[in-house]
Order: C-alpha cells, then sequence, then structure tokens
C-alpha cells in the first residue's frame, strides 16, 4: 500500500490509472477505522481496478462546541488495518494543505440539509460537501462508496453530484453493527460501559419500531412517541432528534404507506450517536 500525503502526487497517481483505462474505487474517512469503513473498502476491492482511502478529520464540518480535538485519531493502527485489506492508496492529507490561509470556498446543497442532523449541526453538511467534492478533484474516482448509517449524508453527496454534474457514482452500503446491535461508529469509543449499554436502546428502539409497522401501525407520530419512550426510559440520554421521514427529502410523515426513513440523533453522555432504518414500502404494504 501507497501512503500519499501531497496533493499533487495523489493526482499525479490518479492520472496514470485513468491513463491506463482502469477504474478507481474511494472511500473518504476521517479514521479510527471499524468493520463499518471495511465493509465500504471490500465492495470497492471487489468492483474497481484500485481502491484509494482517504484518511482526513476535516475541520469545516465540525462547529466549535463539538469534538474536532478530540475525534481519535490513530493513524499508525489504521494503516496497519490497511495494509491487510489490499487497499492501493492510503491518503492522507494534510489541513495546510487542503484549507490554506485565506481559503474561503465552500460548496452547499440546499433544501435537503435543513433537516435531521442539518437542523442543530449549522456547517455541518456544508463542510461535508465541501471537503467529499474538494477529495473528488483530488482523487478522481470513478465510483465513491459511503455508508448508509449517514443516511443522510449520503443523500446529500448524491443530490450534490447529481446538481453539479459531476463524473462519479456513488455507491451506498449498509449499516454494519456490533453483535449487540449498536451501529459502528468511530465515536463509540467515547462510551463508558453504562454508555454503551445504554446505546443499544437506539437500535432496540429502530427495531420495534420496524416490528409494529410490519404489524400494521401506520401513524408517524405514534411510532415517534414510542421510539422516544424507549430510549428516554434510561436515565443519561438526550434525544436530538427522532424522524419518521421521506428518506430522500426528508420531510416528516404523517401516514406510513411508502418508503420511510426512520432515523435519530441521540446524545448518550457526551457521545452523540446516529442510527437509522429503512422500512421499504412492501414492509408498509404487507
Ligand atoms: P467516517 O469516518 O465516520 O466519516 O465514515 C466514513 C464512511 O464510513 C462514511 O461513508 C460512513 O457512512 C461510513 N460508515 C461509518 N460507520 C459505518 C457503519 N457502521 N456501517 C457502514 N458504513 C459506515
Amino acid at each position: 500500500m501507497k501512503t500519499i500525503t501531497s496533493i499533487e502526487e495523489m493526482r499525479k497517481w490518479s492520472r496514470s490509472i485513468h491513463f491506463s483505462d482502469k477504474v478507481i474505487g474511494f472511500i473518504p474517512t476521517m479514521g479510527c477505522l471499524h468493520e463499518g469503513h471495511l465493509s465500504l473498502i471490500k465492495a470497492s476491492i471487489a468492483e474497481c481496478d484500485f481502491t484509494v482511502v482517504s484518511i482526513f478529520v476535516n475541520p469545516t464540518q465540525f462547529s466549535p462546541n463539538e469534538d474536532f480535538g478530540s475525534y481519535p485519531r490513530v493513524i499508525d493502527l489504521d494503516k496497519k488495518i490497511l495494509q491487510s485489506t489490499g487497499v492501493d492508496v492510503l491518503f492522507h492529507p494534510e489541513r495546510k494543505d487542503l484549507y490554506p490561509d485565506k481559503f474561503q470556498t465552500f460548496v452547499a446543497v440546499e433544501d435537503k440539509t435543513k433537516y435531521l442532523c442539518g437542523k442543530n449541526r449549522s456547517g455541518f453538511f456544508r463542510g461535508v460537501t465541501t471537503i467529499v467534492l474538494k477529495l473528488f478533484n483530488i482523487v478522481n474516482p470513478h465510483t465513491a462508496f459511503f455508508g448508509e448509517k449517514d443516511w443522510q449524508q449520503l443523500e446529500v453527496v448524491r443530490t450534490m453530484v447529481r446538481d453539479l454534474n459531476m463524473e462519479v457514482a456513488i455507491v451506498g452500503k449498509p449499516i454494519v453493527r456490533d453483535n449487540d446491535g449498536v451501529a459502528m461508529s468511530s465515536r463509540n469509543r467515547y462510551l463508558s460501559e453504562v454508555g454503551r449499554a445504554l446505546a443499544r436502546s437506539l437500535s432496540q428502539a429502530l427495531e420495534s419500531a420496524q416490528a409494529r409497522i410490519k404489524q400494521g401501525e401506520r401513524s408517524a407520530e405514534t411510532i415517534r412517541t414510542e421510539i422516544r419512550k424507549t430510549i428516554e426510559q434510561n436515565n443519561g440520554t438526550e434525544v436530538d432528534y427522532i424522524s419518521v421521514c421521506d428518506p430522500e427529502n426528508f420531510v416528516e410523515q404523517t401516514e406510513i404507506h411508502s418508503k420511510t426513513l426512520i432515523a435519530l440523533a441521540v446524545r448518550v453522555g457526551n457521545t452523540r450517536l446516529i442510527d437509522n432504518r429503512v422500512i421499504e414500502r412492501i414492509q408498509c404494504n404487507e
């Protein structure tokens, strides 16, 4: 595996692959790799000729009161993990190169970012789309892989790519969970033992909601209330949002009859966790 830190060198490598008509798969990450990241990497290795993984903790997607400073950075361990996977290039750029002095250009997707994670995290999606666009411009991949754990982020990136006529295919892959049902996340490291037990309530609440819909419950408000009850019965959790919405535009639903996204963000102690489930149309109509 080649580690590249320079933007110019990354471009040069990518140009040589394009020249040989081979396909580049790309997985942008913030590091502290886990099985969720690895599922995307495996998909890229299976589907593409070459795979590039980037590790960059992107400052522009954190607001001042968030965990940019303490976000886990374990680059040596990440390199070891990547070496055993068959990744061709680790792109590990420096902040000063991606955001030099006087940096002042951002790209923002408008409507979709007003809901869910965009509501209480101002600037978050603007930071995400800006860094993803920059990385796409540098790596120039044919295909990029994103996790459905960040469902809204995936939709926002798809929208940017469509609206700006970008030549990259966006592939979404399912959420990878630990044995106890908790969606894998680099932030799970922050959880205490008690916090970890509380974190289970997110996936449990989603699973119960899915079962209730299968049994015939159609009221979105009832589902929201039941999820809130499951999560708030534990001290130490604070709900940021519980949404039963359209999976593409994130408008809240009243009745559940078509494909539906159930998404939540919950603070467990100081750690903000997100999780979701998509209820397919067929499941609502059973
Ligand atoms: P991050 O390093 O958290 O920015 O995530 C990098 C990519 O990995 C994003 O596309 C995430 O959606 C994806 N990802 C993170 N956690 C998971 C998971 N548990 N299952 C699937 N994909 C994930």
